[in-house]
């Protein structure tokens, strides 16, 4: 964990002086790698929606998935975002530390007979991680209906990962950028994954739970996302929580259809630095290809913020579902 004294003396004053009428964003990076455009756009969008309302942003790193998760990531990140401008008011919080909190919420809903074991393999797959865009599958519901003999019987052979019982009901939101968007649980998804087989809560789970203890009301992320906004949207009707308001914003992408990955060595964020020479270069690079900005000259988040206008969020971006990496 970083050490971060002024973060954490801010953390708590600010958690203790929570306006419900605040608006409150989350920056909620996963610290498997070094930030590249694609972190820094989704993010930098974050910081403009919420501060433009007023708000302001919870750091949260997400390192459920221990194993894939690297301390030093923990802390490059964290140190890139303050170079970068991108600063948060709270936290960060951890969820590699919240188990507790998620299992009172598991808990809660197996009560309800709404979770049961599934004994299908590699249903574990990507639980434990946001599900990026194509890895979305319909769960077929085949462990659904075994009897209690089936399911002792399976308990012999392997450990179960747990999951959710959807309804046959659309699900729908508003998205700030993407507009209209609506999912049926049961024909689109289908029951999914709360807890893994190797006994951690699975990502759809412990987001819902972070970001309603947490404050959050506004969710700005990638638009690879929006598929599961329905279900984090059940699981907070079933938790008795609100709905936050969301913005998907579109992916920034290496080629048509292909995430930026590690081939796209000069998004990465010390490649970027090393062409745009200060973070201010930088941020103006990603605001000018993204269209946040008219050019990409180099720009301060805080300018960037005085030419921001909110309401014209639902036609920012030409092609609100990817923008080419140049
Ligand atoms: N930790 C996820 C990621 O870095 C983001 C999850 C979310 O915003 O809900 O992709």
């Amino acid at each position: 964990m970083r050490d971060n004294p002024n973060a954490s003396a801010r953390a708590m004053n600010l958690a203790d002086n929570r306006r419900p009428d605040q608006v409150v964003g989350r920056f909620a990076p996963s610290p498997t790698g070094r930030m590249h455009a694609g972190n820094i756009f989704a993010a930098l969008m974050c910081w403009l929606i919420v501060k433009a309302q007023g708000g302001r942003i919870v750091l949260r790193i997400e390192d459920l998935d221990v194993e894939r998760s690297k301390a030093p990531f923990i802390d490059q990140i964290q140190r890139d975002f303050e170079m970068l401008g991108l600063t948060w008011d709270e936290g960060p919080y951890f969820q590699s530390g919240r188990d507790e909190a998620y299992r009172a919420a598991y808990d809660a809903l197996v009560n309800r007979g709404l979770v049961y074991p599934c004994f299908c393999t590699r249903a574990d797959l990507h639980a434990s991680s946001a599900p990026h865009r194509g890895e979305k599958l319909v769960y077929a519901g085949t462990c659904r209906g075994l009897s209690p003999e089936g399911v002792s019987a399976r308990m012999a052979e392997r450990k179960p990962s747990y999951r959710l019982r959807v309804p046959d009901a659309v699900y729908a939101l508003t998205d700030l950028v993407q507009g209209p968007y609506g999912q049926n649980l049961e024909r689109e998804c289908g029951d999914y994954v709360i807890r893994r087989s190797d006994g951690l809560f699975a990502y759809q789970l412990a987001v819902v739970v972070d970001d309603e203890e947490q404050g959050v009301n506004c969710v700005v992320r990638g638009m690879d996302l929006l598929c599961s906004t329905p279900q984090q949207m059940y699981l907070q009707d079933l938790l008795g929580y609100g709905h936050p308001q969301y913005a998907h914003v579109p992916l920034v992408v290496g080629e048509k259809d292909r995430r930026l990955s590690k081939r796209d060595r000069d998004a990465a964020l010390d490649e970027l630095l090393a062409a745009y020479k200060t973070p201010e270069g930088v941020i103006g690079h990603v605001a000018g290809i993204t269209g946040i900005a008219p050019s990409a000259d180099p720009v301060s988040c805080e300018e960037l913020l005085k030419a921001f206008d909110i309401n014209s969020l639902a036609t920012m971006f030409p092609d609100k579902v990817q923008i080419l990496w140049q």
